[in-house]
């Protein structure tokens, strides 16, 4: 039996990786819903969109292709920008406009479409409370700040990217802080979505764990 599952959770706690390792283990399709706000980030940021323009969001909107390949490529109107959107100036963006009730609308009802069959692994923010409310297996996935920031430092040095830990822990905060306090679809764990604190715990066991709950359901 395929199902569909849910992981949501504040940044940098591991969801991308989590489920990529998940659809390996079931072959599942990951659609990483964060690239997806990134990439409208990216967009409007090209266009000089000015976010707070409703008339100007649609017409960024309209324009706006985003392809995830089965590869983990992420293509905005056919062009590779897997990496461009990986900045912290767009992460923050992508934070910025996805509190607009227009964009929200068209990337949900983009992933309800994308998601329409069974043997999706689904991560974001608002995957089990809103894009996924029916999906079998909702887990919200977190770790404390310092643990997330430590990860995305030592990302980044393996990449070669310098960067600072302090300010990687108050960018993760911001943005958390942000994404929990907007008005539309904020953060927070679904009623029947299950915790999994991975401060301590390394993919492996996360992945073992998540695996667990899966069995459990199916
Ligand atoms: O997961 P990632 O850090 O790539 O997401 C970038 C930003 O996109 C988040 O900080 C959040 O504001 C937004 N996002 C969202 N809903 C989702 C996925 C991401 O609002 N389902």
């Amino acid at each position: 039996m395929r199902i569909n599952i849910a992981i949501d959770g504040p940044s940098a706690s591991g969801k991308s990786t989590v489920s990529r390792e998940l659809c390996k283990r079931l072959n599942y399709i990951h659609l990483d819903t964060g690239a997806m706000y990134r990439c409208v980030a990216l967009h409007a940021e090209r266009l000089n969109t000015n976010i707070n323009d409703d008339n100007q969001l649609i017409d960024m909107l309209e324009s706006l292709a985003i392809e995830l390949t089965d590869d983990g490529k992420v293509l905005l109107n056919g062009e590779d920008v897997t990496d461009a959107i990986r900045t912290d100036e767009i992460s923050m963006a992508a934070s910025d406009i996805s509190t607009k009730k227009i964009v929200r609308e068209a990337l949900v009802e983009m992933q309800q479409e994308m998601a329409k069959e069974k043997g999706f692994v689904m991560d974001g923010r608002d995957i089990g409370t809103v894009v996924l409310p029916d999906a079998e297996v909702k887990i919200y996935l977190t770790a404390s700040a310092s643990a997330r920031a430590m990860r995305r430092y030592l990302e980044n040095q393996k990449r070669g990217i310098e960067s600072n830990l302090i300010t990687l822990k108050n960018e993760i905060v911001d943005r958390d802080y942000q994404d929990m306090h907007r008005k539309y679809s904020p953060l927070r764990q679904a009623e029947d979505a299950i915790l999994i604190d991975s401060s301590d715990m390394t993919v492996t066991e996360v992945v073992d764990e998540v695996m667990r709950i899966i069995s459990e359901k199916i």
